[in-house]
């Protein structure tokens, strides 16, 4: 508390990201979703091409040929499509754009634990809406007056996943409403179904995606957006009342690169796919109740020691992985899926810790 600050900012109730240690040789790093491979070269070639050509020179505000390579791969103009430094900050503009609207806000108990955080900076009254013992989301209970409904698909920290026709519902009735709907699909290319099909039919439809996990850049902040023209126009207008150069020369480039080598990013996303099944094996056979996940994460609890104990144990042993010490989820732990070693030496540790065979 300060007495030069504005008012409201002491009952803000800013985001935590997951922990990065200082020395990070020392840790199995399993705790904030990054992908354990590198970027592929031609992302970083085209860093090094970008560095030394043009750093003295503005970025192009429109990111114009970022959007359009975005756009050709999934079939929209450029006019559809929305770039970004990181999906958390297409987040916080969506919400600033499209949910200050007398309704509650709308998204599910247990989801991404920035979209509260989001809702209480822009004061937006949020009720989130609790999903069931298994963390699926009863979508039904969506069908209220609401100011906007956000969802993640695949959902996190469940890992959890939707089908989109599922939420053709959800879309009809907040396009009677003229309200948005915001699909957070950070996770979707470990084996989750896109919304991004439906843009065409739902002029309240907006699907947020990142190349922070999939494409292994999430040290370079890059996401997009993809909806219709009225969408990307007021994602717009909040950028540029506050930012015109949100993605610097380097982003632009590196983003371009890897979003380019289709055969890089289809090598790794279903090696990490492969891992989570194996690792999904592993914790199941040391005890461990694993939510299924189409997420580069997994979800699981174990019967036998609380999950504060486990994580803290494991910090010890070297392993870091996300204890969210939060109603209903405390007896959780969330680990992103690493490489194959990483996640031997994961089920080894664990087996010491629970006094149990390894797998
Ligand atoms: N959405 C979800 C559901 C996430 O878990 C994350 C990662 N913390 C993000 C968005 C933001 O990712 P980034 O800003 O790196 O694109």
């Amino acid at each position: 508390m300060s007495r030069y600050w504005s008012e409201g900012l002491a009952d803000l109730d800013p985001y935590v990201p997951g922990e990065q240690p200082r020395d990070q040789k020392t840790y199995i790093k399993l705790n904030t979703n990054e992908s354990p491979y590198p970027p592929s070269p031609r992302v970083i070639q085209a860093i090094r091409d970008a560095a030394s050509s043009s750093l003295r020179l503005y970025p192009d505000p429109t990111c114009m040929a970022l959007r359009e390579t975005i756009g050709g791969k999934l079939g929209l103009p450029e006019s559809r499509v929305f770039a970004g430094n990181g999906s958390d900050e297409i987040l916080a503009f969506a919400f600033a754009a499209f949910f200050r609207h007398p309704e509650p806000l709308l998204f599910p108990d247990i989801s991404y634990s920035f979209y509260p955080v989001y809702a209480r900076f822009f004061g937006q009254n949020a009720q989130p809406i609790q999903t069931r013992a298994d963390f699926s989301i009863p979508l039904d209970e969506f069908l209220v007056p609401n100011a906007g409904i956000a969802l993640a698909n695949p959902n996190a920290p469940t890992g959890r996943g939707i089908d989109p026709a599922l939420l053709l519902p959800v879309l009809e009735h907040n396009r009677a409403l003229g309200r948005v709907v915001l699909v957070d699909e950070a996770y979707v290319d470990f084996g989750g179904t896109s919304a991004a099909p439906l843009v065409g039919e739902f002029p309240n439809l907006l699907v947020v995606q990142t190349l922070s996990k999939s494409r292994s850049l999430a040290g370079l902040r890059a996401g997009f957006a993809l909806g219709q023209e009225e969408l990307i126009e007021g994602l717009e207008r909040v950028k540029s009342s506050i930012n015109s150069y949100t993605l610097d020369r380097l982003a632009l480039a590196g983003a371009k690169a890897a979003l380019e080598d289709e055969e890089y990013f289809q090598e790794t996303r279903a090696k990490i796919m492969a891992t989570r099944e194996n690792a999904t094996r592993s914790l199941r056979y040391l005890g461990f109740d694993v939510i299924p996940s189409q997420a580069n994460f997994l979800f699981a609890s174990h019967p036998e020691m609380q999950a504060s104990r486990i994580y803290a144990e494991l910090k010890a042993a070297g392993v870091l992985v996300r204890h969210f010490n939060k109603p209903r989820i405390e007896n959780y732990l969330r680990i992103s899926v690493g490489t194959d070693e990483d996640m031997s030496a994961l089920a080894a540790r664990l087996s010491a810790i629970l006094g149990r065979p390894a797998p």
